[in-house]
């Protein structure tokens, strides 16, 4: 009998700019048990698309910090390193379907051509006017533009399970947006639409850090004619002096020791409410508990600590 996909697969996506802290240990532990708990697989992805900030050896250090940690993950990690061919094609579709634009604007010529918008949560950000929308490739040696993707004047809207609905306008709200740099290396969000809709992704589950992209993703979906995941975004937990969590365990990780007590803080910051003497517990009987109790909706609310 053939194996049926499960129609639950999530992912966890570091970058490997760094080992893994506590900050991205909670979005695998929410990844992995919201993925686990809807009985899906759980894949890993190193999104080590932007060759300048990676980190040698850090891809492995994530893997043993991952291991150590009691995750298991399904199928073959992916590295988008091995992906260009697949994100060339893609760019090849969008040119097909004239979407896409050389930009030869300098980084100090774009700061006074571009005006400012808002483009998340209230932050303001330079929006590219469409300067170079008219330009053609033919005139252009490869390394002398970046290329953009022409954002329509249309709202992209989703219903994000933790964040509720969110609506951005591409073209008001951000503007035509990078998808290969000019040193010729594909941005994150082209990248990760090919990857996602790749591995047939179908719920994410990952830091509101990355909310604002999400528009800009379902955008490049409709236009590579992929389907959509489903989106939970949960809520960063910012520091009672506002650091962000990553900071903690930021330059030397979390080790590939496995660390009962940082397990249950971040089931506790993810809103969980794992009984005390759990700490005093294996790495078995924890992740057994977590299993058992995980809700995701219980992740809904930013947590200071
Ligand atoms: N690689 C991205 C990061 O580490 C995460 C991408 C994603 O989850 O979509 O921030
Ligand atoms: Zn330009």
């Amino acid at each position: 009998m053939q194996k049926q996909t499960p129609t639950y697969r999530g992912r966890f996506a570091p970058s490997p700019t760094g080992p893994l802290h506590k900050g991205s240990l909670v979005a695998a532990m929410a990844s992995y048990l919201e993925a686990k708990k809807n009985n899906g697989q759980w894949l890993v992805r190193m999104e080590d698309v932007d060759e300048l900030r990676n980190v040698k050896g850090a891809a492995d250090s994530i893997l043993r910090s991952l291991e150590a940690f009691g995750f298991e993950w399904d199928e073959n990690i992916l590295y988008q390193t091995a992906r260009k061919d697949a994100y060339i094609e893609a760019l090849a579709t969008l040119k097909s379907q004239h979407q896409v634009y050389p930009c030869t604007c300098s980084r100090k010529s774009l700061k006074e051509k571009a005006r400012l918008g808002k483009i998340r949560n209230g932050q303001f950000g330079l929006i590219y006017p469409g300067y170079c929308k008219n330009k053609h490739f033919s005139n252009f040696k490869p390394d002398e533009y970046a290329i953009r993707i022409k954002t329509p004047d249309k709202n992209y809207s989703f219903n994000d399970e933790l964040l509720g609905h969110n609506t951005q306008n591409l073209k008001t709200d951000l503007g035509d947006f990078i998808i290969r740099r000019r040193d010729g290396l594909f941005a994150y969000q082209l990248a990760v639409v090919v990857d996602d809709a790749y591995q047939n992704i179908s719920h994410i589950v990952r830091g509101a850090d990355l909310l604002d992209s999400t528009s800009r993703q379902l955008f490049l979906q409709q236009s590579l004619n992929y389907s959509q995941p489903h989106y939970a975004h949960f809520p960063l937990i910012v520091h009672k002096n506002g650091d962000k969590l990553s900071k903690q365990t930021g330059a030397t990780g979390i080790g590939d020791i496995a660390d009962i007590q940082l397990l249950v803080e971040c089931l506790e910051f993810l809103g969980q409410k794992p009984p005390a003497e759990l700490v005093q517990e294996s790495l078995a009987d924890f992740w057994q508990w977590a299993l058992e109790n995980w809700q995701l909706s219980l992740s809904k609310t930013p947590r200071v600590s």
